[in-house]
């Protein structure tokens, strides 16, 4: 057998199909038939080696559903015929600290779906079983896809630091991240504001969940919102003025970055000290966790918003992600 997709041959260049021997199922994995996959920006950060771990060729994503076609001879925890998701990460050592306290995510021996190996923009997937999670039926394959990376990765930091619904909660950009984790933040009860810096967002932002759109270009908007805001999630990938936000922050505030920027924060410690202020950082989430956040999704109708494209015109989806103009998750048919 030999499974086809689309891979990414060199840095930054279009994808092309690919075709690939899968290795033999491991007494834990299963095969899955891929019907859909999203397109998270961080597909885009690997597409572009921008974080110096990619390998190519290789076939991104990793916002997968699919269909479970075969088991390995361990495999307890799903069957054959089963409708799963696959999300950024599909292994770890299960055995050390952050294992054992369902924090998967922060294990040091983590296995990513599509680093170093073939992802969802293809026909198949092999994975591990223990890493593979139910999709509540309530849920579509194509709007549920996005949240098995977007959605955990917001969801996540909104429990682990226990924002509650009395709490005044900021969205740093309206993507694929941020319209999901505004919709998290609505239905936990919080008042929610998006910033943003497109004004067409600010209509279905409102929609999503948004009391409020502060359009950022706008300084003064900008001013306004000094002092409001119990914690900021920023899913932007940019360097942004941050002071502008640490101000945002009421006392004992937390502004948290889920979006990869890796450019130095310049703003000085002090201003966190003398509001009592934490800025922090969330990746993914545990196995725990993401089996919560799909079932609170399905019971609080918390879906992705797609555009949906066929596989063979993933080009055209990724330069929509590239250039913001994507509304709001790019999903794969396949
Ligand atoms: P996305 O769909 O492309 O959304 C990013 C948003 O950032 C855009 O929609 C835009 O919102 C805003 N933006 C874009 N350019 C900007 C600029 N120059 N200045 C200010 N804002 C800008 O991306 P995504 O899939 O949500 O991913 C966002 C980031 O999260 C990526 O870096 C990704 O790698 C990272 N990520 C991290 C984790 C984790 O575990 N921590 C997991 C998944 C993804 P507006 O139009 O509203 O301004
Ligand atoms: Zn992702």
């Amino acid at each position: 057998m030999k499974i086809s997709g689309y891979a990414v041959y060199e840095k930054k260049s279009l994808l092309k199909p690919y075709e690939y021997a899968p290795t033999k199922l491991g007494p834990k994995e299963v095969l899955i038939k891929i019907s859909h996959c999203g397109i998270c920006h961080s597909d885009i950060h690997l597409i572009d080696d921008d974080w110096n771990v990619s390998k190519y060729p290789f076939i991104p994503g990793h916002e997968i559903i699919g269909e479970i076609v075969e088991c390995g001879n361990e495999v307890k925890k799903v069957k054959i015929g089963q409708r799963v998701g696959v999300g950024w990460q599909s292994g770890s050592c299960l055995e050390c600290e952050w294992c054992a306290s369902g924090q998967e995510n922060l294990c040091p021996e983590q296995v990513a779906t599509c680093v170093g190996r073939n992802g969802g923009f293809a026909q198949y997937v092999i994975t591990d079983s223990r890493f593979v999670f139910a999709i509540p039926d309530k849920l579509t394959s194509e709007n549920a896809a996005p949240l098995l990376c977007g959605g955990i990765t917001v969801y996540s930091p909104l429990k682990r630091y226990n924002v509650k619904p009395k709490d005044k909660v900021g969205v740093i950009g309206v993507g694929g991240l941020g319209h999901l984790a505004i919709q998290f933040a609505r239905a936990m009860g919080c008042e929610v504001t998006a910033f943003s810096t497109s004004p067409d967002k600010e209509e279905e932002a409102k929609r999503f969940g948004a009391h409020s759109f502060v359009l950022t270009k706008n300084l003064n908007e900008l001013k306004k919102a000094e002092n409001t805001l119990d914690f900021i999630i920023s899913t932007v990938y940019t360097k942004l003025e941050w002071i502008n936000y640490v101000n945002a922050l009421k006392p004992n505030g937390n502004l948290c970055f889920v979006g990869a920027t890796f450019d130095n924060l310049d703003f000085p410690a002090g201003v966190l000290m003398l509001g009592q202020k934490q800025v922090s950082g969330s990746v993914i989430g545990g196995r725990a966790m993401i089996a919560e956040m799909l079932e609170f999704a399905a019971r609080n109708n918390i879906v992705a918003k797609t555009e949906v494209f066929p596989l063979n015109d993933v080009n055209r989806a990724i330069e929509k992600v590239r250039n913001n103009t994507i509304r709001y998750r790019a999903v794969l048919k396949i």
